[in-house]
């Protein structure tokens, strides 16, 4: 947890005024994987680690900022836009600011300080908790008002235009929408979201970090997307009512799936099962079935590690690793995939020694340290008051 105190502290000797807190979560997928660009379900949860950014308005339109944890600092005028696509992590937050005035929210000045405890590049979204706390921080202290649904799309635009990652809505709608003890079932085609209850007193929900990112991620990301789309062009030829691969059920693939190339047909087949697997979890889970969503977990995994081949070796090893201990229920890659997280669910009595497990197992294999975070299912996006 980000110690307020200590920050309210800092940006007073840094401007000499008071400043109001905005913090919003990283999160974790439980599954739903490569889904949300296909018009269908993820079901992720916030978890307890996060981006806190401290505000206070100015006069003029000039937004300073200060990145505490790089110890940079960064300017920009709301009139005048900079460039977007610098590279850095300007990109977020101007690129919010701009969304949201581009949404017609009348932005004032600001100056902002922002620190996190969300490890950036671990799959747990670093830059989505950054755009959705400096996107409230920089409405509010506006006296702006902006429907969290709104927020989110402004985080996303910010991605897509000024940092160039195509990513789909799920990461800054989690972080905006969360609530503590639910995760969030979410519709990526109409943004209708339900909150599922996830009960964690006997369950734990474990995300371990490989501690590798492969370079692969963003070219293999923008092919799957093309193959994905290429689907859709071929099945639209038998099944014209189709906008995306969210329209096609598992009966249908199975009936048509001759028609596509490979690697194309397995792409199809990891979207459309994992559709249904996100479905049945999310039933599952309100059935208080956490076995049963375990299970789905490993499934997910597999057909991402065989049909959709976004996995690498020190993920499966994860996976391989949860899969032989008798307290875990299911285990999976979480993210894009090339690196980053698992996401587990263990027995809450087992977690210790699911931890200790998990260490010393996968340096053996690999030589390289895991980083194993336990996280209760929090809050999305709000003001620290107090
Ligand atoms: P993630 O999976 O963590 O979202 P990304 O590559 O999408 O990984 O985002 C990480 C980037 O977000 C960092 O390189 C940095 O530019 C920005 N970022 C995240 N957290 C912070 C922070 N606390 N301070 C400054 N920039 C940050
Ligand atoms: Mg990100």
């Amino acid at each position: 947890m980000i110690d307020a105190d200590a920050l309210r502290e800092t940006f007073r000797s840094r401007y000499g005024r008071e400043a109001r807190l905005f913090r919003a979560p990283g999160r974790v997928n439980l599954i739903g994987e490569h889904t949300d660009y296909n018009d269908g379900f993820v079901l992720p949860m916030a978890i307890d680690r996060e981006t806190v950014a401290a505000a206070a308005p100015r006069a003029d339109r000039r937004v300073r900022v200060c990145a505490l944890d790089l110890g940079e600092e960064a300017e920009f005028d709301l009139d005048r836009p900079g460039a977007p696509r610098r590279g850095r992590w300007l990109d977020y937050v101007e690129g919010v600011a701009q969304s949201l005035a581009g949404r017609g929210v009348r932005l004032g000045g600001a100056d902002l300080a922002v620190t996190s405890s969300v490890p950036p590049g671990s799959g747990l979204s670093s830059s989505a908790a950054l755009e959705i706390s400096v996107g409230l921080a920089l409405a509010t202290v506006s006296d702006k008002e902006v429907p969290r649904v709104e927020l989110a799309l402004a985080g996303q635009e910010a991605e897509h235009v000024w940092v160039g990652a195509m990513v789909g809505i799920m990461d800054q709608f989690v972080s905006a929408l969360a609530e503590r003890g639910h995760a969030l079932l979410i519709d990526c085609r109409s943004l209708a979201y339900s909150l599922v209850p996830l009960d964690t007193s006997e369950t734990a929900v474990v995300v371990c970090d490989t501690n590798v990112r492969h370079e692969l991620a963003s070219s293999e990301y923008n092919a799957r997307r093309a193959e994905c789309e290429r689907g859709v062009e071929i099945l639209r030829g038998v099944l014209p009512k189709i906008a995306a691969l969210r329209d096609v059920s598992v009966g249908e693939l199975e009936r048509y799936e001759t028609l596509l190339p490979e690697p194309v047909r397995r792409r199809c087949r990891h979207v459309v099962n994992e559709n249904e697997r996100t479905l049945a979890a999310a039933a599952a889970l309100r059935r208080r079935d956490l076995w049963e969503v375990g299970r789905l977990m490993d499934r997910s995994h597999r057909s991402l590690r065989d049909d959709y081949e976004v996995s690498c070796h020190e993920l499966d090893v994860l996976v391989e690793i949860a899969g032989n201990f008798g307290g875990a229920m299911g285990a999976r890659m979480t993210g894009g995939g090339f690196g980053g997280s698992t996401v587990n669910l263990v027995r809450r009595d087992a977690v210790d020694e699911f931890r200790e497990t998990v260490s010393s197992e996968y340096n053996r294999a690999t030589g390289r340290r895991a980083s194993v975070l336990v996280s209760e299912p929090g809050d999305g996006a709000g003001e620290i008051l107090d």
